[in-house]
This record gives C-alpha cells, sequence and structure tokens, in this order.
C-alpha cells in the first residue's frame, strides 16, 4: 500500500509507527482512566514533527499535504486513541487560525501548536443543540475598541485543558441563522471565562464540558474571517476534520483486528486453534475487508483536498460510516477474546468508548447523511430541517 505514498509520507507514516507502538500502546489503558492529558507526551509527539504537520511553513508547520496529516493520525491512534485527539484539533484549529485569524495571532500561536504546547479547542455547540449549530445564542457585541462575550459553550473537547478557543457567536440578527454569525479567536485565560468538565465514558483524558463567558472582552483584532460571515467560511474546514477522524477510528479498529488474529490462533477450543473455526475467522477477514475499504475512502477524501476538488459528500460519508463500522469491529473483537475481554484489563472496551464519542461529535450520522442527500440533489434534500444548512 505504502507504493502509493510519496517518500515523505512514509516517512512520517515510520515515525509516527514507531512513536505510536514503542511509546503509546503499553501506556493506553492507564493514561485512558486519568482526566488530563500527558504534556510532556505530547510535547514528545510535537518534537517528532508529528503534531499539525500539514501548517504552513510560514507558521512553524512542514507544509506537507493532508494526507500526510491523515497518515499520521492513523499510525497514532492505532497506539492511543487520544493521543491522535491532540493531532486532530492541531490540524483543523491550526488550520483555521491560519487562514482566518489576524497574522500576529497565526504567528505567536501556531508554532506553539505544532510544538505541543498549546491546544486550541472548538467553541461552536451550545445547550440547546449542537446539529443545528448555526441557531446559535453566545452574543458578542462591540465594546470600546473590541467585543463582549456572554453566554455558554458546551460539549467542547478540552474544555478545561485547552489555551484558547475559536468561539462562534451571534453578532446579527438572534433569528438570522448562519447569517449574522461572527468567530473570534479567544484566550481561554481572559477574565470571565469558567469551565467545567463532564465525566464521559470514552476519551476521559481529552475532556469535555461547558465554558462559560460572562462579559469577556476579546480585542478587535480576534475576529476572524468576515464578521457576520464566519459560518459559512469557517465550517467548510470541518470537511477536513471528517475525513481525519476516519482515519482516527481506522486505527484503534486496525490494531483490535491485529490483537484479535494473534489470540485466536493461541486460543484453543474443541481440540483445535479457534481460527480453524468459520464463525471466529469469517468476522475478521470481513473486518479486515472493510478496513481496507474505509482507509481508500478516506486516503481518497483527503487526496481531493489536497488536489483542492470538491469532497464535501465524501467527508461526510467518512464521518458518518468509519465510526459506526469501526465501534461494531472492536466489539467483534471484544466477543472473540471471550471473557478475558469483559474486564478493564484489555483495550477492547475503551477503544469502544472513546470511538463512539465520534458517532455524536463532529455532526451525527443523521447530519452526514443530510450533507451527502444534499451535495447529491440540493437544497431539496433539507426540507425536514427547515431549509437549513446542516453544517455539523
Ligand atoms: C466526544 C464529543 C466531542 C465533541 N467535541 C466538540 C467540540 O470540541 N466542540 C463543539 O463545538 N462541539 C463538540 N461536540 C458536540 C457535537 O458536535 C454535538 O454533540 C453534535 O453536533 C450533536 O449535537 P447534539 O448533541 O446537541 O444533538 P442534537 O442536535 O440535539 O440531536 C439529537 C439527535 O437528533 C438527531 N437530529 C437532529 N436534527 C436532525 C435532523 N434534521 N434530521 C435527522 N436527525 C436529526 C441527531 O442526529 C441526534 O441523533 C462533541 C460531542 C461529542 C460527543
Amino acid at each position: 500500500m505504502d507504493g502509493f505514498h510519496t517518500e515523505e509520507q512514509q516517512g512520517f507514516r515510520q515515525t509516527a509507527r514507531r512513536f505510536a507502538r514503542e511509546k503509546l500502546q503499553a501506556g493506553y489503558l492507564k493514561r485512558a482512566a486519568c482526566h488530563s492529558m500527558d504534556r510532556a507526551l505530547i510535547k514528545e509527539m510535537g518534537a517528532l514533527g508529528l503534531i499539525g504537520v500539514d501548517l504552513s511553513e510560514e507558521y512553524g508547520g512542514l507544509g506537507a499535504s493532508s494526507l500526510t496529516a491523515g497518515l499520521i493520525m492513523e499510525e497514532i491512534a492505532y497506539g492511543d486513541f487520544n493521543m491522535s485527539y491532540v493531532q486532530l484539533l492541531a490540524s483543523l484549529m491550526g488550520g483555521m487560525v491560519a487562514k482566518y485569524a489576524a497574522p500576529d495571532i497565526a504567528r505567536e500561536w501556531i508554532p506553539q501548536i505544532v510544538a505541543g504546547d498549546r491546544i486550541v479547542a472548538l467553541g461552536l455547540t451550545e445547550p440547546r443543540g449542537g446539529s443545528d449549530a448555526a441557531n446559535l445564542q453566545l452574543r458578542a457585541e462591540k465594546s470600546g475598541n473590541g467585543w463582549r462575550l456572554n453566554g455558554e459553550k458546551t460539549s467542547i473537547s478540552f474544555s478545561t485543558q485547552a489555551d484558547a478557543a475559536v468561539v462562534f457567536a451571534r453578532t446579527g440578527d438572534p433569528a438570522g441563522g448562519s447569517r449574522g454569525v461572527s468567530a473570534f479567536f479567544v484566550d481561554l485565560r481572559s477574565q470571565g471565562i469558567t469551565r467545567t468538565h463532564l465525566d464521559d465514558i470514552g476519551t476521559r483524558p481529552v475532556g469535555r464540558g461547558s465554558i462559560f463567558f460572562d462579559d469577556v472582552h476579546v480585542a478587535a483584532d480576534c475576529l476572524m474571517a468576515e464578521q457576520d460571515r464566519a459560518f459559512g467560511t469557517i465550517m467548510a474546514g470541518f470537511d477536513y476534520s471528517r475525513a481525519l477522524i476516519g482515519l482516527e477510528c481506522v486505527g484503534p479498529a486496525q490494531a483490535s483486528v491485529d490483537e484479535t488474529w494473534a489470540y485466536v490462533q493461541e486460543r484453543h477450543a474443541f481440540g483445535a486453534p479457534i481460527v480453524q473455526y468459520e464463525g471466529v475467522s469469517f468476522p475478521l477477514a470481513e473486518a479486515e475487508t472493510q478496513l481496507t475499504m474505509m482507509r481508500q475512502l478516506c486516503y481518497h477524501t483527503l487526496s481531493l483536498r489536497d488536489a483542492r476538488r470538491h469532497h464535501t459528500a465524501e467527508a461526510a460519508m467518512c464521518k458518518w460510516y468509519v465510526p459506526k463500522v469501526t465501534c461494531e469491529i472492536i466489539h467483534q473483537c471484544l466477543l472473540l477474546h471471550g471473557h478475558f475481554a469483559y474486564t478493564t484489563s484489555l483495550p477492547f472496551h475503551q477503544r469502544y468508548n472513546d470511538l463512539l464519542g465520534l458517532q455524536i461529535g463532529d455532526g451525527t450520522a443523521q447530519i452526514q447523511k443530510l450533507v451527502i442527500a444534499r451535495e447529491k440533489v440540493g437544497r431539496v434534500a433539507l426540507q425536514y430541517s427547515r431549509q437549513k444548512t446542516p453544517a455539523k
């Protein structure tokens, strides 16, 4: 398969594979029980050039392709799903900052993201709902030479650990939908910010929770993209994260299948290794088939992006299909390990719970299918969504 990738891509993949299998894999379960990330390990990943490789060289990135970032994502997630989340946010949020933030902000923050020193969160979802993301209420009002933010974002990954966030706020008509939404780069150390932490069933070290804004002042140059028009512009970046998320899910599912092939050759029942029974080998053969197909879909989507070709439908396909099927594969691997896997000492339950979150986060399957339908037949496909653009 590597015959299809450039030498640079193969080099990054090898570095990521070595780091994931030698440094991350053994400690995954222990770290998965913690409520914060191991920052030293993130810095180590950054020092190896494995965070935000796709970010512009102008801002301290390596200017590599989106596909290269995807290959790294898949390898890191093989060893530790949570560590790959850092990389996902670096590519998504770093890319947003590079493209839409003031150059001074990009120059200050992107090198720190790439080095693994800083994490920038996405502040979009609000308590009233995430699917209808444009219908948001957090308010930004002009105040002197800047803005004042009031309201709540919820379900935000890295809520208590992120150093900054791109926060979507209403600057226009409350009934204006996506029109009247602006984005702000907010340093989360600013006065008036408080944060909470939810007790999730997976991705615990990443953590998720609310960020409250109580009259938070942000400077005028923290406005990103065009005032009142940020939603449509910036949301286009989600086509990227959706393909990366696909590969983030392929990694742990492949790890589970590899471990299960090894186990079923060792384990005996009825006088033979259980791999001899088709009821055991066929689900694994099916999983290998599905993983190969899903991997290629994600590579294809990222290659379209690298070629600057439209890939919204393909990205939505990655996002709804891969987290669902990889969860099913991990579930199957758990069952093939019998009673041993019904403990917390094997990784299958943890991987399952971690991936489950991405059947919801960044947009549910229903919303992705609406996106695919809209891409096929236009906005008529959205009649049940009040003719709004589903973006998440
Ligand atoms: C692990 C995780 C990480 C997350 N990280 C972030 C983050 O970093 N930043 C951030 O801003 N948000 C984040 N989110 C929030 C996430 O984007 C939202 O949860 C998601 O968009 C769904 O919104 P909701 O949970 O409010 O569900 P709702 O919008 O209330 O939807 C509930 C159900 O109704 C269905 N539904 C809604 N509308 C339709 C429709 N038109 N047709 C068919 N079905 C529909 C949905 O598919 C879903 O099944 C995260 C969520 C999770 C679980």
